[in-house]
C-alpha cells in the first residue's frame, strides 16, 4: 500500500469532503470492508471500514444500505472475449426469422420453447441441448424448437436467482463469473445447432447476452413494468409477455401495446456507460399463457377469449393477433410435471383437430423429471431442475413426438 493509499484508507469516516469523485473503491478497500464484515464489524456503524460515500464528498447521506458496489466488465469486452462465431450469428438470424414467421402464421409449423426451468449447471445444460438437437433433426420439418435457456429468476418472495446472479449456488453471488459463464453456455448451446429462449429480467443484462437469443420472454411478475416493457421495445428477437400471476391477461396486452411504440429510457451502452436509450418499438411481441394462482388459462374458451382481447388492442395483421403460446407448466399445471405431461397431450390434440390460435408451446423439461432445492453442484442430482419441477428426458421425447404428429394430422386436414 503507497502511502498516499493509506490515507485514503483511512480517512474519517462521516466527513463531508470535496474529494474527486472517485469510484470504485480500489481492491485493497473491498478487501478491507469484507475482512470487517466476516469479523462482525457494520460497515454502517463502525467509522473503522471506509465508505465510497465519504470517498467521493457526499458524505453519509447516500448508499447506506450499499455494501459494495463491485464494477463489471462492460458488455463490449465481454462480447470481445466470446464472441459468437458466423455459423452461431447465421443460426441467430435464420432462427429469429423462422420465429417470427410462425407468429405472424406465415410458416405452419409449432413453435415449441422446452427446456429446464433454469439453468444451473453448464454441462447438464449442453447435455441436454445435444439431445434436443438430435430431436430437432427429426422433427424440425414440423417443429420449430427453440431451448429455454433461462438465467435469471423472478422469485415470489426469496431464494436462488439463477446462473448469472450466483453461478455458484452458494449465495457468494459472483455475477460476474456468471455473466461469462452464461455467455459461454449459450454459445454451447448455438454451437450444438439450437436456437436460445430466455428470460430477460434484469434492465442491464441483455446488454451481454442478447445477440445470442433469438426469443425473449417477460415474466409473470413483471408483465406490468414499465422498465420490462421500455426493454422489451429495443430487443432484437420477438418477445412473449406472460399473463400476470393473478390471471390478467389485460395487462400483458397493455405490455405488447407498450412495447410496439418508440420509448427513451436509462440503460448502458456497450461499453458499460450510462445512457439514454432510444427505441424503436418491437412488432413482434404477443402473449403467453401461462395459468394463474387461481387456475389453468390453456382451455379452449380461455384461449379464444385471450386473442378476441388483444385483438381490440394490437394492429391487424400483427404476430400478437394472429395467435399466442401457451406454457404448459406454472398455473397451467400447478407446476406438476404430470400435470405438465397432460396439458400438452391435450394441446397436441386440439392442435391436431385444426384448433386455432395457438402458435406454440413451452414446457419445462429436463434431464431427470421432478427438481431439488438448490445447492452447490457437488451436491445435486445431474439433470435436475433446482427452481420448477421438469419433465424428464424420456417423457420430453414422447411429447415431442406427439406434437410432430398433431402438426402432421393438421396439415391433413387442412388439405
Ligand atoms: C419461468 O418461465 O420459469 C417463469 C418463472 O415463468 P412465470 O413468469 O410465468 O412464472
Ligand atoms: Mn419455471
Amino acid at each position: 500500500m503507497t502511502g498516499k493509499d493509506q490515507e485514503s484508507a483511512g480517512s474519517v469516516a462521516g466527513s463531508f469532503t470535496d474529494q474527486p469523485l472517485r469510484t470504485p473503491r480500489k481492491a485493497y478497500e473491498v478487501e478491507l470492508l469484507h475482512k470487517a464484515i466476516a469479523e462482525g464489524v457494520d460497515p454502517l456503524k463502525s467509522g473503522a471500514v471506509p465508505r465510497w460515500e465519504d470517498e467521493v464528498g457526499v458524505g453519509r447521506i447516500v448508499n447506506r444500505r450499499v455494501f459494495e458496489l463491485d464494477r463489471l466488465p462492460s458488455p463490449a469486452e465481454v462480447l470481445t472475449k466470446f464472441p459468437l462465431d458466423h455459423e452461431a450469428r447465421n443460426l441467430v438470424i435464420r432462427s429469429r426469422q423462422e420465429i417470427k414467421a410462425c407468429l405472424q402464421g406465415e410458416d405452419d409449423r409449432l413453435l415449441v420453447i422446452v427446456g429446464p426451468c433454469s439453468i444451473h449447471d453448464p454441462k447438464a445444460a449442453l447435455d441436454y441441448a445435444r439431445r434436443l438437437a438430435a430431436m430437432n433433426k427429426e422433427l424440425s420439418d414440423r417443429l420449430l424448437i427453440v431451448m429455454r435457456v433461462y438465467f435469471e429468476k423472478p422469485r415470489t418472495t426469496i431464494g436462488w436467482k439463477g446462473l448469472i446472479n450466483d453461478p455458484d449456488l452458494d449465495g457468494t453471488h459472483r455475477i460476474q463469473k456468471g455473466l461469462l459463464l452464461a455467455r459461454k453456455v449459450l454459445l454451447g448451446i448455438l454451437g450444438a445447432g439450437l436456437p436460445a429462449a430466455t428470460e430477460f429480467l434484469e434492465p442491464t443484462s441483455p446488454q451481454y447476452i442478447s445477440d445470442a437469443v433469438s426469443w425473449g420472454a417477460i415474466g409473470a411478475r413483471n408483465t406490468e413494468s414499465q422498465v420490462h416493457r421500455q426493454l422489451a421495445s429495443g430487443m432484437s428477437m420477438p418477445i412473449g409477455f406472460k399473463n400476470a400471476t393473478d390471471g390478467s391477461v389485460d395487462v400483458a396486452v397493455d405490455s405488447c401495446y407498450a412495447a410496439g411504440h418508440r420509448h427513451t429510457f436509462f440503460g448502458i451502452d456497450h461499453e458499460g456507460q450510462a445512457a439514454a436509450v432510444e427505441t424503436l418499438g418491437n412488432p413482434d411481441c404477443h402473449l403467453v399463457l401461462r395459468g394463474s394462482k387461481h387456475g389453468p388459462n390453456y382451455d379452449r374458451e380461455s384461449v379464444r377469449h385471450a386473442l378476441e382481447t388483444i385483438r381490440q388492442t394490437m394492429p391487424a395483421g400483427s404476430a400478437a393477433t394472429h395467435g399466442l403460446i401457451i406454457d404448459a407448466s406454472h398455473g397451467n399445471s400447478g407446476k406438476d410435471e404430470h400435470r405438465q405431461i397432460g396439458v400438452v397431450e391435450e394441446l397436441a390434440d386440439r392442435i391436431a383437430s385444426g384448433e386455432e390460435g395457438i402458435t406454440g408451446l413451452m414446457a419445462e423439461s429436463f434431464i431427470e423429471g421432478g427438481n431439488q432445492a438448490p445447492a452447490p453442484l457437488d451436491q445435486l442430482v445431474y439433470g435436475q431442475s433446482v427452481t420448477d419441477r421438469c419433465i424428464s428426458w424420456p417423457d420430453t421425447r414422447t411429447l415431442l413426438g406427439h406434437l410432430a404428429d398433431a402438426v402432421d394430422e393438421r396439415r391433413r386436414n387442412q388439405v
